[in-house]
């Protein structure tokens, strides 16, 4: 089957959204249970008790693991997933792939967190429902940045769940996690960095398909800080516990530096091989104002547009001034579905890439 046809069946698939990104951790487990040939495991229950679950698809010799939701205010991600393995379970579709990969894929890593913020998850998304009711973890409480060093090692019981879950099947030869930008310049790829300079060809190909898309890549440079280091316009390695401790440590705050554990891409990669590791950073809005971010001006600029929005949020007139700031900043909304689409593509194209390596 072509890639192309292969990209409209999933765009075809994702246009049954429903009204809302919230899926509550029964629903999920029903929508998960009625497809053929997935197999669903209950991994464990959330800090709240909520039940979390985890799949197993395919009977492919490489193995991937996908996670999504770990930011309790970055819902995309979860519903994706969901639609991922609705798309593999139609083996028309899906075959050739699931003879080749073996996915294990946990939906939703944070039910606790995307349920303290089901209020804005309505679709389409809201700018000012958003900022005034999207509520994300601290670090220490960050469950991306909470995986175990070691088996003893104390985290959060959402991390010790997906990290047994997730060792029964390593090691993998990629792994992937969802993640979201609340109000970007563009879309953002983020490289583990064993595959930064060895990544040039997959990066062409992820750009094209963001631009035949009519999004623009976020055009960013944080000079290595916490293990960003810029690849390509759109393209930074991604952070590491090690590169965010060290930088809270040249701050003197210890007390910081000690809330990192291992990041999910640090925990995939202690499991062995060498996996091609993937975060996307999607924005759920786009303000043009925020594309290039090289120089310290530039981050200015992105210091002056929050200020503006907070201003807005406080106006007296808050309707209008809201919707000045979204008319000066020329910010439009991502839709879900373009965002799915996109992080669709980057898997699929991903795999293509670690199989033809
Ligand atoms: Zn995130």
């Amino acid at each position: 089957m072509s890639i192309a046809k292969i990209f409209k069946s999933f765009d075809n698939l994702i246009k049954k959204v429903p009204s809302t990104l919230f899926v509550p951790p029964e629903k999920l487990k029903g929508l998960l249970s009625q497809l053929p040939s997935i197999k669903i495991f209950k991994i464990g229950n959330s800090r709240d008790g909520q039940p979390m679950f985890g799949v197993k698809c395919g009977v492919g010799k490489r193995k991937v693991s996908l996670i999504a939701g770990c930011h309790a205010d970055e819902p995309v991600g979860p519903m994706m997933l969901i639609f991922l393995c609705q798309w593999l379970s139609n083996h028309n579709l899906s075959k050739a792939l699931l003879n080749e990969w073996t996915f294990i894929i946990i939906p939703q890593m944070n039910p606790d967190g995307a349920l303290k913020n089901n209020s804005w998850m309505e679709l389409p998304l809201s700018f000012s429902h958003y900022f005034e009711n999207a509520v994300r973890e601290l670090p220490g409480d960050d469950i991306e940045f909470g995986f175990p060093e070691t088996a003893s090692t104390l985290v959060r019981p959402e991390n010790k769940n997906a990290s047994t879950f997730l060792s029964q099947f390593g090691p993998f030869d990629a792994h992937f996690s969802l993640h979201s930008l609340g109000v970007g310049g563009g879309v953002w790829y983020l490289i583990g960095d064993n595959h930064g300079k060895s990544s040039q060809h997959l990066r062409e190909v992820l750009k094209k398909e963001t631009l035949l898309m009519n999004y623009d890549l976020l055009n960013i440079d944080r000079f290595g800080e916490k293990g960003f280091t810029r690849l390509d316009e759109g393209f930074s390695t991604s952070p590491t516990s090690v590169k965010m401790k060290e930088y809270f440590l040249a701050r003197d705050d210890k007390v910081m530096a000690a809330k990192f554990h291992w990041s999910s891409m640090e925990f995939i990669k202690s499991l062995g091989r060498d996996p091609l590791m993937l975060v996307s950073e999607v924005p759920n809005f786009i303000s043009p104002h925020l594309n290039d971010l090289l120089t310290k001006e530039d981050f200015n600029k992105k210091i002056k547009f929050e200020e503006a929005r907070i201003k807005a949020f406080n106006n007296q007139d808050k309707e209008k001034a809201i919707n000045d700031f979204l008319k000066e900043y020329e910010v439009k909304s991502m839709p879900s579905v373009s965002q799915m689409s996109l992080q669709f593509k980057m898997i699929i194209n991903s795999l293509i890439w670690v199989a033809n390596k």
